[in-house]
């Protein structure tokens, strides 16, 4: 992994960053105590309707059908403008329940959108367990297909356009698992060595 603050390369068990001194102990000095989050959706301030809602949670249930091996949860939060979100986001992907203390290493194969709400922002997190499947590329392509709606202040939308848009690239590298490695691979999440999982353009996917 990188550090989240230099993102100079760090071991994911480092305690402090031996390049800039980052820590989530610091993190969690600068940004207090941890908001609770679900399973799921997490709207503390109700940002989306009941209606809303439930499209939302039918778009993460059929992601999770399809992929029973990831867990999908979004957190719509206030976030002070001055915090970069993906510090925030990655303070909440180690801190909260949802993410960190049920999977860890290399089985931690859950997904965290962030949005922070007044400033539509939007951050991506992916557990180390799908690192080497899915690249900060992908992670910015699928945000980018989000990008309308999160403007517009739609989470709904938003969120549904995530989910579309992480469905397509993991059907794209589950694809790439099958031809490589064989059904049974992929369906076990075995890791490819680096230079051998491909793209279906024929890009790597790291
Ligand atoms: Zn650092």
């Amino acid at each position: 992994m990188r550090c989240p603050f230099c993102q100079n390369p760090c071991h994911e068990e480092t305690v402090e960053c031996s390049h800039c001194g980052f820590s989530l102990p610091k993190l969690d000095q600068y940004l207090g105590s941890v908001p609770k989050v679900r399973k799921g959706i997490s709207d503390e301030h109700g940002r989306l309707r009941t209606k809303e809602r439930s499209r939302v949670m039918g778009a993460i249930s059929r992601l999770e059908k399809k992929f029973p091996q990831i867990g999908f949860t979004v957190l719509i939060e206030k976030v002070k403008p001055e915090v970069p979100l993906h510090l925030y986001a990655f303070w909440i992907f180690n801190r909260s329940t949802v993410c960190a203390s049920v999977s860890t290493g290399a089985v931690n194969r859950d997904i965290l959108l962030t949005i922070d709400a007044p400033g539509r922002r939007a951050s991506l997190m992916i557990g180390y367990g799908l690192e080497p499947f899915m690249s900060a590329q992908h992670l910015t392509d699928t945000l980018e297909h989000a990008r309308e709606e999160l403007t517009a202040g739609d989470f709904q939308g938003a969120i549904v356009a995530v989910l579309e848009r992480l469905e397509t690239h993991l059907l794209q590298l589950h694809g790439s698992l099958r031809r490589t490695y064989g059904a049974e691979a992929a369906e076990l999440g075995i890791k490819p060595e680096k230079s051998d999982l491909v793209n279906r353009d024929g890009s790597p996917v790291y």
